[in-house]
């Protein structure tokens, strides 16, 4: 079977100029412009490789090394394409160094060195490939996990390009580009550059897509913790995490006391600035280690990884900072007290448990008079035992550990 240069030339162009009105498309439709910027970059180059095809023969001296340069740019708005993916500026010097250094190069060679010319343009292409790959590979650990594909593709696309240019070079020197069998190659490369790189976006796309929907997933809008469900799932990885150091956690539950008159007195919006403020007082006031979300309407949880006592510390410096803020408005001053229930609990004591526990204190708490920290009386074991006690089964007796008030 023989391969006719010109013809593998002209699908590699239809390809890529289909994938980038396939990319333009997308990148318009979900107003993405890392996908406007590939697309872009495909349909440039697929300008680029058929004006070359094409009518390289008839072409000027200049008219040709400007379809070059467009293919540079093209490789350079590939490179930008991952940087804005990533939420970086596009870098414009190196979106022209290419094509500029491509300019100086044929300003400065012997026309009639094809061989070299061709080697400096490959570099150029390796270059901007490289940068691709570094700029996929040095976010791998942001988020985005299984990307080595990403990686892969622009790196073996560079190696694809100078290999042979080298070889070409070092075993055939005079032998002339146009008829040599690395055309034939490189055509085949290019189409399954251009198909896997579009793979690679795709792949890295819908990546995003799914993380920003679970992350969406597990916060509160409004307070930008994590929401019920999110607070769950990361409180089960420190609970695990905890247990196999053999450590103790420990459950807070705040409820906000009287927020319906705070609501009723002066709006729903000054209580959404309310639950706002305790927010960020709750994530002041704890440490970094400690794992807090909004639970609820007025209700906001935190898990510490430390002993009842530390807990009972801890909440008591939220309690205090939330009375102490001050807030006014003009119909008055807010009183801002909150209501704590501390419930600790052995290695591996599941959530559920703590959490229910806790709010036993909490409810201890209101009922004492609010504005207070109140300490589960007892420890919960395990959920299977808080399964039979509240099934109405005898339990053994706990050790009872400390409350605190104001
Ligand atoms: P207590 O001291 O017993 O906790 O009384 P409370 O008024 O805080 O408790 P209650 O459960 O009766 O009222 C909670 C109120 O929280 C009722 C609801 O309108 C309000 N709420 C729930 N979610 C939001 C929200 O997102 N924004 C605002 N502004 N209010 C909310
Ligand atoms: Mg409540
Ligand atoms: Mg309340």
């Amino acid at each position: 079977m023989s391969l006719d240069s010109i013809t593998l030339y002209f699908i590699a162009t239809m390809v890529a100029a289909l994938l980038g009105a396939m990319l333009l498309f997308f990148g318009k439709q979900e107003n993405d412009p890392a996908l406007k910027w590939w697309g872009t970059a495909y349909l440039l180059g697929a300008a680029s490789v058929a004006g070359w095809t094409l009518a390289g023969h008839m072409l000027t001296n200049m008219a040709s090394l400007a379809l070059n340069a467009v293919g540079f740019i093209a490789c350079g708005m590939v490179w930008n394409a991952s940087r804005v993916f990533h939420g970086r500026k596009p870098n414009l010097p190196g979106l022209v160094l290419g094509a500029i250094a491509w300019f100086a190069t044929a300003m400065t060679l012997d026309p009639e060195d094809s061989a070299l010319r061709l080697t400096i343009g490959a570099a150029i292409v390796a270059v901007y490939a490289a940068l691709t790959a570094t700029e996929l590979w040095s976010e791998r650990r942001k988020s985005l996990k299984r990307r080595w594909p990403a990686f892969a593709v622009p790196v073996l696309h560079g190696c694809v390009l100078m290999l042979p240019i080298l070889l070409g070079d070092l075993l055939r020197p005079d032998e002339h580009f146009g008829n040599s069998v690395w055309v034939t190659v490189f055509s085949i490369e290019l189409v399954l550059y251009a198909v896997g790189t579009v793979f690679v976006i795709f792949m890295l796309v819908s990546e995003r897509t799914v993380t920003a929907h679970k992350n969406a997933a597990s916060m509160d809008p409004l307070t930008g913790m994590l929401n019920r469900r999110g607070f769950s799932e990361a409180c089960s990885r420190v609970i695990e995490r905890e247990a196999n150091a053999g450590r103790p956690v420990t459950v807070l539950i705040f409820d906000i006391d009287h927020f319906k008159g705070i609501n009723d007195r002066f709006g729903h919006p000054a209580g959404d600035e309310l639950l706002k403020l305790f927010s960020t007082i709750v994530m002041n006031n704890l440490r970094i280690t400690d794992l807090s979300g909004r639970i609820g309407g007025e209700e906001f949880a935190a898990l510490l990884p430390c002993s009842l006592e530390e807990g009972v510390l801890a909440a008591e410096r939220v309690r205090e900072a939330f009375e102490a803020s001050g807030i006014t408005c003009e119909e008055g001053p807010v009183d801002t007290t909150v209501s704590i229930g501390v419930a600790g609990g052995p290695a591996g004591t599941e959530l559920e448990v703590l959490l229910a526990s806790a709010d036993t204190a909490l409810y201890q708490a209101k009922r004492g008079g609010r504005n207070r920290v109140e300490a589960a009386e007892e420890l919960p074991l395990s959920l299977e035992h808080w399964r039979r006690r509240t099934a109405g089964l005898k339990a053994p007796p706990r050790p009872s550990p400390a409350t605190a008030s104001p």
